[in-house]
């Protein structure tokens, strides 16, 4: 016989259970895309429904879907376009890129000449005496490394500092040096080099932590012209698909306490609609950087995730030899034969470098490397190596980021110590950078030039990033081309690491998926199912069905974030 106690729980229960709503009917669909060609989980779907939540209710056939439209719900007719996941971009300075455009623009691949009349341009513009900053040079196209006397040429009065295509060198007149106090007798910087000429004059080319040294002296922009910055950047990159992204180094272009002060107003106010990972840059020994590092959660909201930690590795494998080689560079640098100019620099020594690993991954925080050189990239995973031996395999994911060049055996390295590569498909398509850095290293060593394939072979998780405004736009679709063909953007007779190249479902992965996986948010994110949240685009073409050389051309006509329309063309 039955207690009474539970005789009424029945009852109760039955009571209740017809109230209890189906699945399908909990909520009324708040946005439908119907017919077109959604690339689902399971398999290619003509239509799905989205909640007021921002959650994936159904994905299946037009009448399916239609089940749950009610009144207000908005319908979009798909025309036969293709939904996807929204896109991330693991590596970005969308601040950098946002107050580069009020700068002295100088176009990649720019001849002496031309770079000479530009300055000339921005000089007439200038008022008396003010700052004259901008980009990007690139010493093989121009043929030589440039100087500062062919800036005085055009800028006598005005101080100049003007940034290479890599951002890891810059090259400053004789006023902004002048105004920096960097003479014969300034000694390099830790972490950077000041070039000099045969009598040990500075030539004005300045190496990684050199350039703060001027850099310093350059008026900071104001918190309207941040926040308008960023604002412009954002929605460029909805404009492109891009409903995820990773800010690879806060403070480097305005400052950290105007960056994160600007990142909060655009949160607050809702007009930051993507979901952004905050990398904050540490640097050994500075107590301002663990200020910053202390104070980050303050700045934490629904989309903002301050959980990241930058740590720069070396410079860039470049003229500049400022990426870390197991075997040394390839070409001589003029007037140089010193340790650093033949294999480039570590910047953080391996014990401080390990220490530090193991301290923020038992905190919790991220860890993104930049590392270009394979030595630097090898000091990045056996660091992460040393925090998985101390603390187990439970920390968060880290990533060594660009890994330009990984020697063989690191591969599995990265796999083994549950390592992330994050790598630069947006650098490889028509840059300049890239002649350089093949100049730099050799045809040898050119041909495993981001080892893409290698990596996914060795079961290595790898994710992609743009390193805009590093590269002038921020459109992930040439990229995501150029992993599958290896060639310029439309296909070309020359190639760049052929051997490397992966499939078209592989290079949507990297951005999609494995990157919702690298953030620990692929329950929600990177897949098109039944209870994800919508982060989706709409394309105008099926990546997985057209001509590999025409992925490039594809346009975004729609982005969703979370079930709400961001950006429509
Ligand atoms: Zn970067």
């Amino acid at each position: 016989m039955k207690h009474p106690m539970e005789l009424a729980l029945v009852g109760l229960l039955a009571l209740l259970a017809p109230v209890l709503p189906t699945v399908a009917e909990q909520a009324a669909a708040e946005l439908i895309l119907t017919g077109g060609r959604i690339r689902s989980t399971v398999g290619v779907a003509e239509a799905m429904a989205i909640d007021g939540r921002g959650v994936i209710m159904a994905v299946g056939s037009a009448e399916e879907v239609a089940a749950l439209r009610r009144d207000g719900t908005r319908v979009v007719a798909l025309s036969g376009r293709t939904v996807l996941p929204g896109l991330h971009d693991m590596h970005v300075h969308p601040l950098f890129a946002g107050l580069r455009r009020k700068e002295c623009e100088i176009a990649q691949g720019s001849d002496v000449k031309t770079l000479q009349s530009r300055v000339a341009d921005c000089v007439t513009r200038a008022s008396p005496g003010q700052w004259i900053t901008g980009g990007q040079w690139d010493a093989s196209t121009m043929g030589r490394i440039p100087n500062r006397w062919m800036i005085d040429k055009v800028a006598p009065a005005h101080p100049v500092l003007l940034s290479d295509t890599s951002g890891h060198s810059a090259l400053a007149n004789s006023r902004a040096l002048q105004i920096a106090g960097v003479t014969a007798d300034t000694p390099d910087p830790e972490g950077g080099i000041i070039e000099r000429d045969g009598d040990g004059r500075p030539t004005g080319v300045l190496r990684e932590s050199a350039i703060d040294l001027v850099r310093g002296h350059v008026p900071m922009p104001d918190v309207n012209e941040v926040r308008a910055a960023l604002k412009w950047a954002v929605d460029e990159m909805l404009a492109f698909g891009i409903t995820s992204y990773t800010e690879a180094s806060m403070g480097f272009a305005a400052g950290a306490a105007s960056e994160l002060a600007a990142y909060v107003e655009l949160a607050d106010s809702g007009l930051l609609k993507q979901r952004v990972r905050l990398c904050l840059n540490w640097v050994p020994g500075s107590q301002e950087s663990e200020a910053v590092i202390a104070s980050r959660n303050r700045f934490a909201r629904d989309r903002i995730s301050p959980d990241c930690i930058k740590i720069f590795l070396d410079g860039v494998p470049t003229d500049s030899h400022t990426a870390a080689m197991l075997e040394p560079y390839s070409d001589r640098m003029e007037g140089r034969d010193d340790h650093a100019s033949r294999f480039g620099m570590l910047l953080v020594e391996q014990p401080v470098l390990d220490q530090a690993l193991v301290r923020f991954d038992r905190e919790g925080l991220a860890v993104k490397f930049h590392a270009a050189g394979d030595a630097a990239v090898r000091a990045g995973l056996q660091a992460i190596s040393a925090a998985r031996k101390a603390n187990g395999l439970y920390g968060p994911r880290h990533d060594v980021g660009h890994s330009t060049f990984v020697a063989e055996g690191d591969l599995a390295l990265a796999r083994a110590v549950g390592a992330t590569f994050e790598v630069s498909p947006y650098l490889w398509g028509p840059t300049p950078i890239n002649a350089d850095i093949a100049k730099a290293v050799g045809a040898e060593r050119i041909r495993r030039v981001w080892p893409v394939r290698g990596m996914i072979d060795a079961g290595a998780l790898v994710v992609p990033g743009s390193d805009w405004a590093v590269v002038p736009s921020v459109n992930p679709w040439p990229a995501i081309e150029t992993l599958v063909t290896r060639e310029r953007a439309g296909g070309s007779a020359e190639a760049f690491g052929k051997a490397e190249a992966i499939t078209i479902a592989e290079a949507i992965d990297l951005f999609t998926v494995n990157s919702a996986r690298h953030l620990g948010t692929s329950n929600r994110l990177g897949r098109i199912q039944q209870g994800m949240f919508a982060d989706l685009i709409v394309v105008d073409r099926d990546p997985y069905e057209v001509p590999a050389t025409s992925l490039h051309e594809t346009k975004v006509m729609m982005t969703i974030v979370n079930g709400e329309v961001v950006f429509e063309r």
